[in-house]
């Protein structure tokens, strides 16, 4: 295993000892220079405090000293990208205002994001929820209690999404707590959790962790990797014995300018992550964090990087690309156009090497097939209905806030 000559005297039981991992991060300019020779850029971002350090040793030991552009070090490593006012972040995905409780954010109709910790594993310099870690936000038990009684009593609710924070940081007891709540109401159908752990701190997913998990499926897990270095043989060991328990593992990335913002690059991950049984989920435009501006890449280049995988590779290593709109609109899929124009009985479409053909359609369609429910039926949420309503007649038009009266004259 890779480690850096500091801890080369390091007994190998602490060194996979998580515990020992998360006592051992390097979280100041001083104790990073014994690994790596800071930039003076970089030594003014650790210097300013704006940016929350946390390296595992394990971490550490996968930066190339020699190579600044090293896609580790300048995830892990803060630059400041843009004006900063030293550690103010904003809830630019309007978050806050889609939180019932804190710490439950219900922005979509049937499903709930639990921000269970604000605690990670190891903290990213272009994390977009920067603001719950710095701002000293801290879930407790009573805040579990409320998010976990608001999902007992929102029948709408189908899909949970554990978050935070890392919950995979949490202790085990506190862990399996959680998921034995959610897990015991009755409308709750699947357990999602977000994580990075297995990238940053593999050697949490011990064997105890991983029976505890399994108790609770359908439990699937994303993890959020964006390069290819991040695969270790030591965290494909980890992935592989949550793919061994049953768990469906996804992976969300955020595109990167200087880390991944290359069609290679990102070909290079999503084989590896097939390779791991890791299907790529999301590709994400990166959000606007406060002094993370020199992160952000146009959302061309996430188009650019789906044209190149589309049909070009196996559909299951392409990922969905979307960017998450601002002030809470959510996340809205994008990517390059297929549908070269339509007439009734024809479209006309093009593939990914360039050919146009036809599709040839029935002009007697009689409408779709009648649903037969084999389960609880969900109707759509009042207002929630979209364009799919006006697909289904239910409306005829939606209106952005204030029309009517600004053409009432
Ligand atoms: C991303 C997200 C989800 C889950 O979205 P999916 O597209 O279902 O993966 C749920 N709630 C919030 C607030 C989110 O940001």
């Amino acid at each position: 295993m890779i480690r850096h000559g500091l801890w080369a005297d390091v007994p190998e039981g602490d060194w996979e000892d998580w515990h020992w991992q998360t006592a051992h991060r390097l979280s100041s300019a001083d104790e990073l220079s014994k690994i790596v020779e800071l930039t003076p850029e970089e030594l003014e971002a650790c210097r300013l405090g704006h940016f929350r350090m946390g390296i595992t040793p394990y971490v550490a030991s996968l930066i190339d000293p020699a190579d600044r552009h090293c896609p580790i070090r300048r995830q892990v490593i803060p630059l400041v990208g843009g004006a900063v006012d030293k550690g103010s972040f904003s809830d630019h995905l309007g978050e806050e205002e889609h939180s019932p409780v804190p710490g439950l954010v219900h922005r979509y109709p049937d499903r709930v994001l639990m921000l269970v910790t604000n605690q990670c594993a190891g903290y990213c310099s272009f994390c977009t929820r920067s603001r719950i870690f710095n701002d000293g936000i801290h879930y407790s038990r009573r805040d579990h209690d409320r998010q976990i009684d608001y999902i007992a009593r929102t029948p709408a609710v189908r899909d949970v999404l554990l978050s935070g924070g890392d919950p995979l940081t949490l202790p085990d007891t506190v862990l399996e707590d959680l998921l034995r709540r959610v897990r015991a109401i009755e409308h709750v159908e699947i357990i999602r959790i977000g994580t990075r752990v297995p990238i940053f701190l593999p050697h949490r997913i011990t064997p105890a962790l991983v029976e505890t998990l399994r108790r609770y499926h359908p439990l699937w897990m994303n993890i959020h990797v964006n390069h290819a270095k991040e695969l270790t043989p030591r965290a494909a060991d980890a992935l592989a014995m949550l793919a061994d328990a049953g768990i469906p593992l996804g992976s969300q990335t955020a595109l990167l300018a200087g880390v991944n913002d290359s069609v290679d690059v990102v070909r290079e991950l999503v084989h590896k992550l097939v390779m791991n049984r890791v299907r790529p989920y999301y590709l994400f435009q990166c959000d606007m964090v406060e002094g993370a501006e020199h992160f952000r890449a146009p959302v061309s280049k996430g188009i650019e990087i789906i044209e190149s995988l589309r049909g070009h590779t196996s559909g299951l290593a392409v990922p969905t690309f979307a960017v998450d709109i601002p002030g809470g609109g959510g996340k809205v899929p994008v990517g390059p156009q297929y549908l070269v124009s339509q007439a009734p009985g024809r479209s006309v479409l093009r593939n990914f090497e360039g050919y146009i053909g036809t599709c040839e359609e029935p002009l007697d369609y009689s409408g779709e097939t009648p649903a037969r429910p084999v389960g609880p039926k969900r109707g759509r949420g009042a207002g929630q209905e979209g364009v799919a309503g006006l697909l289904a007649g239910h409306a005829d038009a939606l209106k952005p806030a204030g029309f009517d009266e600004a053409h009432d004259r």
